[in-house]
């Protein structure tokens, strides 16, 4: 299987993020690219340098205005005197019918939903090819290949179309999806990761060609609080097209493959002809974030059950943070999905 992943994706270093309230160091570190490469290598992929595919695939799921503000954000924040070296929101807008800001601090708090998502000089290069690498993982797939990984870092399931979240900021596994609709009439996405794909869904909420399945930590008590009750169904043409399984915290593999084998079973009844998987590592019981009491073989026998759909199908990543088993878990999903 081909790997895609650009090294300009290690740049963005965020370092702190608030956590109920307290400032705490930022889980989603650039160490994780290495343990994802060498997880990626142990499962016989080949790592390829993916290409500059420009804004347009990026364009596709996000608004302009929302790709201005990340573009040019950083460089108008230091022209704010006293202002943090990193552009974090201090004021939200608590609903999104009133007037755009102008201003650098009236957009941070518009386009960025908590402050896990800071944006430094280096941000947006390396999101850029993060989305990119899932656009060549679509390639490979359009292209013939059984299945492609792409290694984006920073994550992007909490980014919505026009709000960067979670340390998110552009949807990997939308860009993905809407690449796949270029040929294919329907497109299914799987999100495993122990957090619900809150953009995602709000990417493709009001949307019948682009089914979207979620497994999850209950977000009751749990990021991202707002969305992934079980009870969010899709609206307008887009309604019946969206499922969400939120899980009680500490589920193991077994109460995860069944709510799994729910989840695949609304995605044969869709028919769909390509498949995304935002791969989140972090519903790993040894994992940082403890929502989730997923084994390490159980990463394995979650990619074979998913492998047995027998779809073209990329694999992009989501979050999973640094622990001992992180790179084993990548393994053991990649190697499982091909069984
Ligand atoms: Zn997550």
């Amino acid at each position: 299987m081909k790997a895609f992943y650009a090294d300009e994706q290690k740049r963005h270093d965020p370092k702190a993020f608030l956590s109920s309230g307290a400032p705490q160091p930022n889980p989603e570190q650039p160490e994780r690219v290495e343990r994802l490469l060498a997880g990626a290598r142990a499962a016989g992929c080949r790592i390829v340098r993916p290409r500059d595919h420009g804004l347009g695939p990026i364009a596709a799921v996000h608004t302009p205005e929302y790709l201005d503000f990340l573009q040019h954000i950083y460089q108008r924040w230091q022209r704010i005197p006293g202002a943090s070296d990193e552009v974090i929101p201090n004021i939200h807008p608590i609903a999104r019918g009133g007037s755009y800001p102008a201003s650098a601090v009236g957009q941070a708090g518009y386009h960025m939903a908590d402050t896990a998502c800071p944006i430094s000089v280096e941000t947006w290069e390396s999101v850029c090819w993060s989305a990119w690498s899932a656009v060549d993982a679509a390639d490979a797939v359009l292209a013939g290949e059984a299945a492609a990984y792409a290694l984006s870092r920073p994550p992007g399931h909490h980014a919505f179309a026009d709000v960067a979240g979670g340390f998110c900021f552009v949807n990997n596994s939308a860009v993905a999806a809407q690449r796949l609709r270029g040929e294919a009439a329907r497109v299914a996405i799987l999100d495993v990761d122990l957090h619900h794909g809150n953009g995602t869904q709000g990417i493709f909420y009001a949307r019948p060609d682009v089914l979207t399945v979620s497994i999850h930590a209950d977000p009751i008590r749990f990021y991202p609080f707002f969305w992934g009750h079980a009870d969010e169904r899709g609206e307008g043409p887009g309604l019946g097209y969206n499922l969400n399984l939120p899980l009680p915290r500490k589920s193991g593999d077994e109460d995860f493959l069944a709510a799994l084998n729910t989840a695949l079973r609304r995605i044969r009844a869709f028919a769909p002809e390509a498949l995304v998987v935002a791969l989140g590592l972090d519903a790993f019981e040894g994992d940082p974030f403890g929502g989730l009491s997923v084994t390490t073989p159980g990463f394995g026998r979650i990619a074979e059950a998913i492998g047995g759909l027998g779809l073209p199908t990329v694999v992009v990543q989501e979050g999973g943070y640094l622990c001992d088993a992180l790179s084993d878990n990548l393994t053991a999903f990649l190697t499982g999905l091909g069984r």
